[in-house]
């Protein structure tokens, strides 16, 4: 609330349950996810016992961001504790109420030779990453991410890199107008449009256009009321300069709806943008606020045809009654995820890997996702110290025999012969 004037229920759906499953999960399914795996062997490795063993990589840098300041700094720290590891967690030094409030709590719950919070913004962030880690996980935009990466490449210490972007939404002109406006709508304004996977942009035709508008209308009025600075769950910016930031992209397009903001108040009213070209800042950069441009395509085809011009966003929106078309655009586009005629609820499950792809990120968490991210998968084999006869067919001198042996024997998988 302190920093983002989240209502308690959005602090709960997006940043407290979604820490209780994944501390939930990860204890009930540690024996499980810990486990060696056995895998098959040739007849070569037929005697020996091969398997993975799930290592903890050592120490692991979590970077987080803002915008959701609880959960994106406790679920990857989760994951990584699970896959037993030690932590350097560095909250985000603008959601400064939530940074002071993590380095406080957290030894008061947690055994404090696992981890340590460090404080600070970029400066001190540069200075950390001078230090060797194992393993970094960053959340954050895409231009932080590549100086974490050339960081962590002077140690070729692995990175996860959880970035952002422009995440493209489709409307079909196959739609309930309603149906979509409430959905998106509600996704959109969650934590006042600071989430890195809302939709950021809408592509659909004019027709459709002209029914989604006052669609919207109804569904701002509806949630917020005809007042929403006023509404108990509509957040605030970040801070002054995100504020500045978003107060010029109003100016881009033509306002349809909203439009108002107060500086005092830190509030940039719900806001759909019409007749926007391309080349304008709301379409070069990612909006990350309650201001929602719509782009005018013909069809599918020109929808896929704009978003595979674009870098790969971090999640990808299509929403239509035919199921054919919702199908076209997860086959001919590529993002890190996809929801058809939905928005926020993919997020819910920890049954599913968050992560980017190109210019939104690399690797993927939560859930097991996240015990995987942070273990190493050490290959391992434990032969017979004895049994030494039975080697000699693969000792130099090669007659033509032994080398048509170990040739079939090599390609000789899950072999039961011996
Ligand atoms: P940011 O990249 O500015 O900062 C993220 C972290 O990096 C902060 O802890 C900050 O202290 C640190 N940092 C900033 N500049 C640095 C520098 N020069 N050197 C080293 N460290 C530095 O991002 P932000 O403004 O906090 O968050 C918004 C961005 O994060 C958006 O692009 C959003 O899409 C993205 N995001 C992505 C996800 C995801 O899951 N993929 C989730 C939330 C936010």
């Amino acid at each position: 609330m302190k920093d983002l004037h989240k209502s308690a229920l959005d602090s709960n759906i997006s940043e407290l349950i979604m820490c209780q499953n994944e501390v939930d999960l990860a204890i009930k399914s540690l024996h499980c996810w810990m486990k060696d795996e056995s895998v098959s062997t040739n007849l070569f490795t037929k005697l020996s016992s091969a398997f993975i063993r799930k290592e903890p990589y050592g120490v692991v840098l979590i970077i987080a961001p803002w915008n959701y300041p609880l959960n994106l700094t406790l679920v990857p720290l989760v994951g990584a504790l699970a896959a037993g590891n030690c932590v350097v967690l560095k909250p985000s030094e603008v959601s400064k109420n939530m940074e002071q409030f993590l380095a406080k709590v957290l030894p008061r719950y947690l055994d404090q030779s696992t981890f340590t919070v460090m404080l600070g913004g970029p400066e001190e962030t540069t200075q950390l990453l001078e230090n060797r880690f194992d393993y970094i996980l960053f959340t954050g935009s895409p231009h932080v991410g590549k100086i974490i990466m050339t960081a962590a490449a002077k140690h070729l210490t692995p990175v996860t890199l959880e970035l952002g972007g422009k995440n493209p939404c489709y409307v079909d002109d196959d739609c309930n107008p309603q149906t979509v406006a409430n959905r998106v709508i509600w996704f959109r304004c969650l934590n006042a449009g600071q989430t890195c996977v809302a939709p950021d942009y809408i592509l659909c035709s004019r027709e459709m256009q002209d029914r989604l508008v006052p669609a919207m209308q109804s569904a701002i009025t509806r949630f917020y009321g005809d007042d929403p600075k006023s509404s108990p769950d509509l957040g605030r910016i970040i801070n002054q300069k995100h504020f500045k930031r978003l107060q010029g992209l109003l100016d881009c397009g033509r306002v349809a709806i909203g439009g108002q903001s107060d500086e005092t108040e830190l509030y940039i009213a719900p806001t759909v943008l019409v007749d926007v070209q391309e080349t304008e800042p709301v379409m070069q950069e990612e909006i990350f606020g309650p201001i929602l441009p719509i782009m005018n395509v013909q069809g599918p085809d020109e929808a896929v045809d704009f978003i595979r011009r674009r870098e790969k966003p971090l999640a990808l929106y299509a929403f239509s009654n035919d199921s054919e078309v919702v199908d076209q655009m997860l086959q001919q586009t590529s993002s890190g995820s996809f929801a058809g005629n939905e928005g926020f609820a993919f997020l819910t499950l920890p049954s599913l890997p968050l992560g980017g792809i190109g210019n939104s990120g690399m690797g993927r968490y939560h859930g097991k996702f996240s015990f995987d991210t942070f273990s190493h998968y050490r290959s391992c084999v434990l032969a017979n110290p004895g049994l030494e006869k039975l080697n000699d067919i693969r000792y130099p001198p090669y007659s033509e025999r032994k080398k048509q042996f170990i040739t079939w024997a090599l390609g000789f998988q899950n072999c039961t012969l011996l």
